[in-house]
């Protein structure tokens, strides 16, 4: 179906005429982060999606991570807050909270990390498959927050990889859900690598 385009000479974004939902359906207009300039190729009446498969891999791995929540203390709560219906982070496919290190692919330290449970979360973080990553959320998982003693971890990346970190005490619901969507980005652009 050809595509209808709107001229706007003072916007550096190519725009479309919108559809109502439910009337209209334009198959392959999806636009993957980088694609917008070459996303439909009208060959023999047909809609065609080019791309290169890492795109569309680190795409739908930015876009359906499986949280592991690794809460020892008060941040947990702003956590389960943000999984909420209030905050609803499946409005960005992570909401499948899993309790299995094999099913998960995001771990998310909230609370205090004491030394005993060093091990404990090291052990959970090589269970996980590859690719994998973490959230240090909190101002205790990223630098052992107001607890500067000898028996507390001062920030997880001591012992396990960190791929954002959220910063507060406790970080509300919103700056966790906005390092979750940092994190997407990394995922996106491929710039995660181990
Ligand atoms: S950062 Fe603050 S809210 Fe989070 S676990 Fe530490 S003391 Fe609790």
């Amino acid at each position: 179906m050809p595509v209808k385009r709107i001229e706007n000479p003072g916007s550096i974004i190519e725009r479309k005429e919108a559809a109502p939902p439910g009337e209209d359906a334009e198959k392959g207009l999806i636009t993957l982060p980088g694609e917008a300039e070459r996303d439909i190729e009208d060959l023999g009446g047909g809609s065609y999606l080019t791309t290169k498969l890492d795109t569309v891999v680190n795409w739908a791995r930015g876009n359906s991570l499986w949280p592991m929540p690794f809460g020892t203390a008060c941040c947990a709560i702003e956590f389960m807050s943000m999984v909420s219906s209030h905050y609803d982070i499946a409005r960005f496919g992570a909401e499948v909270v899993r309790f299995s290190p094999r099913q998960a692919d995001l771990m998310i330290v909230a609370g205090t990390v004491v030394d005993k449970m060093a091990p404990v979360m090291k052990k959970i973080y090589d269970q996980m498959p590859e690719p994998k990553y973490v959230i240090a959320m909190g101002a205790c998982a990223s630098s052992g927050g107001f607890y500067r003693m000898y028996h507390v971890m001062q920030g997880i990346d001591e012992v396990i990889p960190v791929d954002i970190w959220v910063p507060g005490c406790p970080p509300t619901p919103e700056g966790l859900m906005y390092g979750i969507l940092k994190l997407k980005e990394k995922i996106e652009r491929g710039e995660i690598r181990r």
